[in-house]
């Protein structure tokens, strides 16, 4: 017998329906793309302002990398910390009216070195149900225990905020849930961590670039300011290119800056994509048309889809899940699209809870209005 303990287990995943498999893309990330030799129609990436393919990204990418290299070469507190990092680290707290911010490699490392420098053991850190497994990963990680609260349920966070008794207590939150699409009530939630002395981290993955104020994210949306909060938002996603940044109070950022180990012990992101993120942020500023085509492109898709069997989730964001229940008829639905060439991914335990698997469509200013209509049609078609 060849060694292979993991086999069995694999086996299960596959039985039970729960395997995943990668497609391979072949185009550049849009509303359009080639996958395995094939042309669809997409409604899955997290690119919502469709700036992955911008002319002007690509050549601000290709004139970093031929004056600034390929490589960082160090961390930053060693020589890894490039003007370009600098730049657009003010460009970024400037952007969300924040004193200072610090940039990571990506949302996941951002998250864990947040929670661990904060808090450790003894401390106490409390998160939604729904909350990113970055998250969840971050608190596990720091030693802290760890008190999952239901849903956006206030009343019990609130309980517990008061039971604790942990010197430092952090409350995170997913500004807008990933696989939902709802967002977390900030100003309540900072004026319980205000009350109850905590922290409050606000990771802002799905928000930033889409909401607020010329797209400054979640807490511009919500006209919120506290000194409590920490602001997470990745670049990734909305912004089109890469990586990820923390901002908040000046002592904040410094304490991070010297003690979060995913910060600290890590090589710089090139410089050439700080570069590309500075014309990003001008992009994500100055096009506002693509907010309000997300904004149409919503109304639409929740006004074509009430008459579905199947239900969309409450949600005002480029996220729409259309709740399907169990596992295998979401992965039916989601092949049924695709043998209709249009892309929309299945989401199943343990991303989300038992029984609420779903689709989850995304929209980008990429999509044109006749792209949702042929995603409406689909969708009644099958269902
Ligand atoms: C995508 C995501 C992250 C991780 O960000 P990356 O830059 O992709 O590592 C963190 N939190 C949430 C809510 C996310 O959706």
């Amino acid at each position: 017998m060849p060694f292979s303990p993991l086999r069995a287990e694999l086996e299960e995943l596959e039985a039970a329906g729960l395997a995943r498999r990668r497609r391979v893309l072949e185009s550049p990330q849009g509303a359009r793309v080639v996958v395995e030799g094939r042309q669809c129609l997409a409604f899955c990436s997290n690119d919502y302002l469709g700036l992955a393919n911008h002319p002007e990204l690509i050549a601000a990418v290709q004139a970093g990398v031929a004056r600034f290299g390929v490589g960082a070469g160090a961390s930053h507190l060693i020589t890894g910390h490039h003007a370009e990092h600098h730049g657009l680290e003010q460009a970024l707290a400037e952007f969300v009216g924040m004193p200072r911010a610090l940039l990571f490699s990506t949302g996941y490392m951002a998250n864990l070195g947040v929670v661990s420098a904060l808090t450790g053991r003894g401390a106490e850190v409390f998160g939604d149900r729904l909350n990113h497994a970055s998250l969840n990963d971050a608190a596990i990680m720091s030693r802290a225990s760890l008190v999952r609260y239901p849903h956006l349920d206030l009343e019990a966070l609130e309980n517990r905020l008061a039971k604790s008794r942990a010197k430092r207590r952090l409350v995170i939150t997913d500004a807008v849930f990933s696989m939902d699409g709802d967002m977390a009530p900030l100003p309540e939630l900072a004026a319980l961590c205000e009350r109850h002395g905590a922290w409050l981290l606000v990771d802002d993955a799905h928000g930033f670039g889409v909401l607020g104020e010329d797209g400054r994210g979640s807490l511009s949306h919500f006209r919120l300011r506290s000194p409590r909060i920490i602001y997470m938002g990745t670049l990734g996603k909305a912004a089109g290119v890469f990586g990820a940044f923390v901002a908040g109070a000046g002592d904040l950022v410094e304490y991070l800056c010297q003690r979060a180990r995913t910060y600290v012990y890590t090589t710089a992101t090139p410089p050439f994509l700080a570069h590309a993120l500075r014309r990003s942020l001008d992009l994500v500023r100055s096009e506002a048309w693509r907010r309000a085509r997300l904004r149409e492109l919503i109304a639409r898709l929740k006004s074509d889809l009430e008459v579905l069997p199947w239900k969309l989730l409450p949600s005002e964001t480029p996220i729409q899940p259309l709740l399907i229940g169990e596992s295998r008829e979401a992965v039916r639905a989601s092949d049924a699209l695709r043998g209709r060439g249009i892309l929309v991914p299945a989401i199943r335990p343990p991303t989300v809870p038992r029984g609420a698997a779903r689709l989850r469509i995304s929209l980008s200013a990429d999509h044109t209005r006749e792209d949702v209509e042929a995603l409406v049609s689909a969708l009644r078609a099958i269902a």
